[in-house]
């Protein structure tokens, strides 16, 4: 008899699912409920399990349908039973959360109330989190969310210098995210260094991307703010502008509010600069064939996170460990060579044999002799979900 959590990620037209064992992180089953809150549209369901791909139209294309849907596969595949909670990554969760918790009447509230912060991610996640008690009345529900990690910033690191009522009022301040990953991931980095005081420098690096600084168990300062647009250049968001930008914008191209606010989040970054691809992968296969734009956007991105990763060693006083993470950190042998050169006055510097080989889900300090540790440790947000939910559940 397994211990398994069902773990869920609801967005607003999709769920992202899998059935995962929290002491192995083996995910025996998993997929996405697509299409889904599109009015009369039928959505799709997949599901893989083993060497079975499966995939089916949901009629209502709703929420409660793929959540319905699930049940009903799990138990037909004779694994219901051993489901033994259901653990939801959340994205924001305001100052009301530095942990994970069990969801109660209060907690769903709570975070409907953090709607306001996270406009696109919080309405999913209550639609989730409702539908998800219906179809498992019996099973502890847990929220696992993305700014917990960073609740003990100080607040000179999560203060924006706007009038102060902004943040005594409404909540404006920096808020941070990827904060599950950089827990795994820390966790885990801390384990190979056999320090679990260890300071750290994490780059998660996905399609968004943020660096932390992580002093033992808790981050210091992180590059995302309010919202995942901060920071770092992302695959489609700006990240780091002039914060006039928008208001020229308006004022000088007749773009409106909404116009301005797409293109920040969803034509720019490396696929803005590149007007090709916000995808590291193809960028670095158009640069290698002579592809200028690829290759300017790549210098950007490269500077502006070596120029943050630096910035975070300011909160630690230092650093034990450069840590990368996320499909680019854990893939892309170029970018962590460039950015590592950028590096070099801080004491960082690769094996340039070590950094080739290690992509995939490889584990490794990547690091020449002579240079302070840099590692490459894959990161896992459905593991430490899992985890978070069977610990809270033994709590009680
Ligand atoms: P998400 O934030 O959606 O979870 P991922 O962590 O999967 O995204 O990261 C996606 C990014 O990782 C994409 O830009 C992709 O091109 C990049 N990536 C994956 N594999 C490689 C590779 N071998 N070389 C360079 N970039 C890669």
């Amino acid at each position: 008899m397994s211990n398994w959590v069902l773990v869920v990620n609801c967005g607003s037209s999709s769920v992202k699912f899998a059935l995962v064992d929290p002491e192995s992180g083996n995910e025996s089953f998993h997929g996405i409920a697509e299409r889904l809150g599109q009015g009369s549209q039928a959505g799709e369901i997949t599901y893989q399990y083993g060497d079975e791909k499966e995939r089916h139209s949901l009629p209502d294309g709703k929420h409660e349908q793929a959540l319905a849907d699930i049940v009903e596969k799990l138990h037909s595949l004779g694994w219901l039973e051993q489901v033994v909670a259901v653990g939801h990554r959340v994205v924001h969760g305001g100052e009301y959360f530095s942990d994970s918790v069990r969801i109660d009447e209060n907690v769903r509230d709570k975070i409907a109330d953090c709607i306001r912060l996270a406009p696109l991610h919080n309405p999913a996640h209550v639609i989730g989190i409702d539908a998800a008690k219906a179809a498992f009345p019996d099973l502890p529900q847990v929220a696992v969310f993305d700014t917990a990690f960073h609740q003990y910033m100080p607040e000179h690191a999560y203060l924006y210098a706007l009038p102060y009522e902004m943040y005594r009022e409404h909540g404006i301040r920096r808020y941070g995210f990827h904060g599950t990953s950089f827990r795994y991931v820390a966790v885990r980095t801390q384990t190979l260094l056999d320090n679990a005081n260890a300071k750290l420098v994490i780059a998660h690096l996905g399609n968004g991307g943020s660096v932390a600084a992580v002093d033992g168990e808790h981050s210091l300062d992180t590059t995302m703010g309010l919202t995942p647009l901060e920071g770092l250049v992302h695959g489609t968001r700006s990240g780091d502008i002039d914060p006039a930008i928008p208001y020229l914008l308006t004022e000088q191209f007749a773009m409106d509010a909404k116009a301005v606010n797409d293109m920040l989040w969803k034509e720019s970054g490396l696929l803005g600069l590149s007007e090709l691809s916000n995808d590291c992968r193809t960028l670095e296969q158009a640069m290698d064939e002579g592809n200028e734009a690829a290759k300017r956007a790549l210098d950007v991105y490269i500077y502006r996170l070596a120029k943050h990763i630096a910035g975070q060693m300011v909160a630690l006083g230092g650093t034990d460990a450069l840590v990368f993470t996320g499909g680019i950190g854990e893939n892309s042998s170029y970018v962590r060579a460039e950015v590592v050169k950028l590096l070099a006055f801080m004491g960082f510097a690769l094996d340039s044999a070590k950094n080739e080989a290690t992509n995939r889900g490889a584990e490794a300090n990547i690091a020449s002799a002579q240079s302070r540790p840099v590692w490459v440790v894959p990161t896992n947000e459905e593991l430490m979900i899992a985890r978070d939910t069977v610990r809270l559940m033994e709590q009680g």
